[in-house]
């Protein structure tokens, strides 16, 4: 396994109480350092107890932590949230061991100390992420795998791109599942070194080819296209900026999920790219995030 090794980084760690107020603090905090800046886990303690440890790559302004968490799970528990520094560890291995597989569909993430519990007939995602989005806990994650899983029965795309392929969760997914090539992108540079990693590490490092591109703004895009099969699980407003040129990228009949939004910045997605020929197909709601599937007509 491929160890990320940090001189120090920065921790945050509340006890929340439920599951449901610990999901929407994580969600929080994770729309708000939706860019790889942290490794949010929320995970359940022996007692029923569910807890938040937030890993900061950089030192974070803790007012606004505890503003956030405050928003979501009352003030109190905002003003008791412990800051610390952690010394040299691998400590996203030490995040992950707190989280307990996701199953959505027939895929289910899990990390490496979960590899032996996972049934053998389950499309199975190991991540083992650094600093970088997607270990499928999140909800926008979750949608997306269920809405490919749907796709998947009645489909089967030969031309595939994850765009803002973070751990490169989806493009793992997608290419298990199919057995086919899959474009992963992201803007960042340290997510595609990591969805690259995990690939090798779920053995289809010969299928993912991982490229750092913003949005559209690489020739891969147009070498590997056009596409029967997009997955962007990015924000309501990047999603919109760049409907025209994922648009040109798609083959007729296409199929999109897109993800990332909230459900009250769904209709204006939805609007943005049915203006462009797709026609909405199915919307999933998962823990406050809205997850589209739209085609393209022809
Ligand atoms: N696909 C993963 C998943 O579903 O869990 C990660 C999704 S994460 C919410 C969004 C990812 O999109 C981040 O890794 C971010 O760096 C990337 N991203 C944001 N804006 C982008 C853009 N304009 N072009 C490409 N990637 C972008």
């Amino acid at each position: 396994m491929t160890t990320t090794t940090t001189p120090s980084t920065h921790r945050a760690t509340v006890a929340i109480g439920d599951e449901q107020t610990a999901r929407r603090v994580a969600d929080l905090l994770t729309e708000n350092f939706f860019e790889g800046g942290a490794a949010i886990s929320a995970f359940e303690g022996p007692q029923g107890r569910w807890d938040i440890t937030v890993h900061f790559a950089d030192a974070p302004d803790q007012g606004a932590v505890r503003d956030l968490v405050g928003l979501a799970a009352g003030e109190e528990i905002g003003q008791a949230i412990q800051f610390d520094t952690v010394e040299a560890k691998d400590w996203v291995a030490t995040a992950l061991e707190g989280l307990v597989p996701v199953h959505a569909g027939r895929f289910v993430v899990h990390g490496r100390h979960d590899r032996a519990r996972v049934a053998p007939n389950r499309l199975r995602i190991e991540i083992e992420a650094a600093l970088a989005f997607g270990t499928g806990h999140h909800g926008t994650t979750r949608g997306c795998l269920l809405l490919l899983d749907m796709v998947l029965k009645g489909a089967s795309p030969r031309r595939v791109l994850d765009l803002g392929t973070g751990t490169g969760v989806l493009a793992i997914a997608a290419a298990r599942a199919l057995r086919r090539k899959v474009l992963a992108s992201d803007i960042d540079p340290s997510s595609t070194r990591v969805a690259a990693e995990n690939a090798r590490l779920n053995g289809m490092g010969g299928l993912v080819e991982t490229i750092k591109a913003s949005g559209f703004s690489a020739p891969a895009f147009t070498r590997r296209g056009p596409f029967d099969l997009v997955l962007a699980n990015i924000l309501a407003n990047p999603l919109r900026r760049m409907a025209t040129p994922m648009v040109r990228h798609l083959a007729p009949g296409a199929l999109v999920i897109l993800s990332g939004l909230l459900p009250a910045q769904a209709a204006a997605v939805i609007a943005d790219y049915r203006a462009r020929g797709l026609i909405l197909r199915r919307h999933i709601q998962l823990e406050g995030w809205s997850s589209l599937l739209m085609g393209k007509v022809g």
